[in-house]
């Protein structure tokens, strides 16, 4: 069990990251990956320039040489670890998460993130004490890349239809939530073609605008404006800019599954191939792919994952359900510059609002919830959920991560371990609200029977 890796990285506040710990980790992080050129990027967070120094200092010391990006998108440092070949990438990012926190998401080859299980690895050199570390004659130099954004912004219009937007010239209220996206998207969404309104533009560590994480009651603002501003659509990012959320043109918030299952639409009408996900994403993907001729192939909950199925298979998407969807032609990382760029193009293609567009796609209600996982061993508890979920008559068991029962009809019901948490989660959906509340209410009591039987020491 990782002790200091999540699904992507190490996330937590100053007491953890400190100087020593990050320049510790970011060493035994260059041992793993055995030196090389490692791409570094920050958010906006006050911390960056703290946490960023010690990581460079870290990989140094272990031999690397260091390209460092400044201030970029996770979206953008992803790219540029897969465009320039390098070695390794490390983003000084939390995310989502509260001004106060912090977090090295760390990439491996190609711009792959570091999976939890490659993470142990990690932690195992850190935790030994024992990194090589270079020679004053060895130590390499630490360069300063400004293009990398300018590169990737490129790279994203290059697969776009530009004509389309800037034919339709969309109105687009774009709500940066003081993070990365700032910076980036609203030049990149003029030169696109869109008019452009900005909110929460400016970078600020403080997240004084809204909460870093684009929910529905944290972009309350952006709704406002696009309903005020009568604009086409209303765009949103998290600090780091790979998760995107969309407003439409009434002001409905528009769900992170139902925006993926569109771009799965749009990319399979440019080539058939498979979407890759996660056990815990919504059929609403799984039926637009397989109705456009492609399939779903899913892994474990965690962006790694996602990244090294889709580098290893050459699917043509992949994404999670919270909005963020991987363009495998711009990085393996998901990239919610991408994802909104070709979101505004297929409004614009169709000649169709956003809500019509999302209206077009199948409907389900989901209910969720969570169960104490208890004192005795998580594996065991998993294991007697998993025998007992197997036993449904009629239900398709998949086993990638907890076990998630498919039924005939479209309705589902997941429980997986959490990775940072001591529960297991209980997550269902259906067609009717009714009926995805049953499901998870049936399933929510298997599963804290079963806890009342193993789950104690
Ligand atoms: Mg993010």
């Amino acid at each position: 069990m990782a002790k200091y890796f999540g699904t992507y990285g190490v996330r937590g506040k100053l007491g953890l990251l400190t100087p020593e710990f990050v320049s510790g980790m970011c060493a035994a992080f260059a041992a793993y990956i055995g030196g090389g050129k490692v791409v570094v990027g920050t958010d906006t967070r006050t911390s960056r320039e703290m946490v960023k120094h010690a990581a460079i200092a870290g990989l140094i010391s272990a031999g690397c040489e260091v390209v460092d990006l400044g201030v970029a998108a996770s979206p953008t440092v992803e790219f540029e670890a897969k465009r320039s070949g390098a070695a390794g990438g490390v983003i000084v990012t939390a995310s989502h998460n509260p001004p106060e926190w912090n977090a090295l998401k760390l990439m491996g080859r190609e711009g792959i993130g570091i999976s939890r299980e490659k993470g142990e690895a990690i932690e195992k050199v850190f935790e030994s004490g024992k990194i090589r570390r270079a020679e004053w004659s060895e130590l390499k130099e630490v360069a300063r890349y400004e293009l990398a954004s300018r590169e990737h912004a490129d790279a994203i219009l290059a697969k776009t239809d530009v004509k389309a937007v800037k034919k339709r010239a969309p109105f687009v209220v774009l709500d940066c939530g003081n993070g990365v996206a700032g910076a980036f998207a609203p030049r990149l969404f003029r030169e696109l073609g869109c008019k452009v309104v900005t909110l929460n533009a400016q970078a600020d560590g403080f997240f004084p605008g809204r909460n870093s994480e684009p929910t529905r009651e944290n972009v309350s603002g952006l709704v406002a404006c696009v309903k005020a501003l009568s604009a086409d659509l209303g765009i949103a990012w998290d600090g780091d800019g790979d998760r995107v959320i969309f407003v439409d043109e009434k002001g409905g918030y528009v769900w992170g599954d139902k925006s993926f299952a569109l771009c799965a639409k749009i990319r399979l009408r440019e080539g058939k191939g498979a979407v890759v996900t996660t056990v815990a994403t919504g059929n609403v993907v799984k039926e637009v792919a397989e109705k456009a001729g492609g399939r779903i192939d899913y892994v474990p909950v965690g962006a790694p994952y996602i990244a090294e199925r889709m580098a290893k298979t050459g699917a043509v998407l992949g994404g999670e359900e919270v909005g963020g969807v991987v363009w495998p032609e711009i990085s393996f990382g998901k990239d919610g510059f991408m994802t909104a760029a070709k979101v505004v193009e297929e409004t614009c293609r169709a000649g169709k609002p956003l809500s019509r567009l999302i209206g077009e796609l199948p409907g389900f209600f989901n209910a969720k919830s969570k169960v104490d996982a208890g004192s005795g061993d998580k594996a065991r508890t998993l294991a007697a959920i998993r025998k007992e979920f197997s036993r449904e008559p009629g239900a398709r068991a998949n086993v990638v991560d907890g076990i998630r029962l498919d039924f005939p009809g479209g309705a589902w019901v997941i429980a997986r371990p959490s990775g940072t948490e001591n529960y297991f989660r209980v997550f269902s959906e259906a067609r009717t609200r009714d009926e995805a509340d049953a499901l998870l209410s049936k399933y929510k009591r298997k599963v804290e029977e079963i806890v009342g039987r193993t789950g104690r020491k």
